[in-house]
């Protein structure tokens, strides 16, 4: 296939979805790790690798497996103004409960199709019983079921017959559904310390994609609150990056951003900055 492709003599490989080629992202594939040396085979045309999400780390990773030589990176910013962030607490007694009817009433409000994601297979069937009703129609989805009944769930969300899925996370890898309104967690124990911050939550989820922002934004449950001194700093990254460890992969500081017009960024030259030093630091810019 590749030797076919070579005789082309393609003068453009573009890589969509390049976060994919991460171990430290959220999405890793490992069909990816190839690409490289795909594009050694192809001899090596020009690369345009293409992601909607990459953090600092990950971007990293997608210059260095993907072999790109003085690359251009052009980073657009993060922020989506029109997103409100904010946190509701059911802790105590009967938190559980009072957990899913705001669940509930809150799916019965917003405008269908959605998806809630929870942890296990048997929140998954409770709460897609507990939804269903004359005006909802829901079904839940998860490994434990039969790959008859969950390609049946699945066909009847795609063809819109149904209004909510209950899933666990085994719902979702390859969905390509256009018209979602909505997903929603029910567990966010990986997103604690979004949940737990007493500062702007916007701060907290572009630093994630190493994008500074000058609180307050305005438009998140501290700031409105008045919590959220101006200039209060962030330290902690939002979330854990990547939960595998890769091999080690040498990695240099980062050299500035050069500012452009229209508010993109772009960088240039990573690779070589760090050759020149004389190697990488491994792990320089790597969250714990
Ligand atoms: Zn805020």
């Amino acid at each position: 296939m590749l030797d076919e492709l070579a005789v082309a003599r393609p003068s453009l490989l573009v890589v969509d979805e390049a976060h994919c080629i991460s171990e430290w992202g959220h999405d890793f594939r490992p069909d990816y790790l190839r690409l490289g040396a795909a594009a050694d085979a192809l001899g090596r045309p020009t690369i345009l690798a293409l992601t909607a999400t990459a953090a600092p780390p990950v971007r990293d990773e997608i210059v260095e497996r993907l072999g790109l030589r003085d690359p251009a990176l052009v980073i657009r910013g993060f922020d989506r103004p029109n997103l409100r962030f904010a946190v509701e607490r059911f802790n105590g007694e009967g938190g559980e409960e009072r957990k899913l009817r705001a669940l509930a009433d809150h799916i019965a409000a917003a405008q269908p199709p959605g998806v809630v994601y929870v942890a296990t297979r048997r929140q998954a069937e409770t709460l897609a019983e507990a939804l269903c009703g004359p005006e909802l129609r829901a079904a839940s989805y998860h490994a434990g079921m039969k790959g008859a009944e969950r390609d049946r769930v699945q066909e009847r969300f795609m063809d819109g017959d149904l209004d909510v899925v209950c899933a666990t996370t085994a719902f979702g890898m390859g969905i390509d559904k256009a018209d979602v309104r909505w997903v929603a967690h029910s567990e966010v124990s990986e997103l604690r310390g979004y949940a737990e911050t007493e500062g702007c939550r916007r701060a907290f989820i572009l630093s994630y994609f190493g994008e500074p922002f000058e609180p307050p934004c305005g438009n998140c449950d501290n700031c409105e609150s008045g919590r959220v001194r101006a200039a209060a700093a962030e330290d902690a990254l939002p979330f854990v990056v990547g939960a595998r460890r890769p091999r080690a992969v040498g990695r240099g500081r980062r050299p500035a951003l050069r500012r452009r017009r229209g508010g993109g960024a772009v960088r240039r030259g990573r690779l070589q900055d760090a050759r020149a030093r004389g190697g990488a630091r491994a792990g320089a810019a790597r969250p714990a």
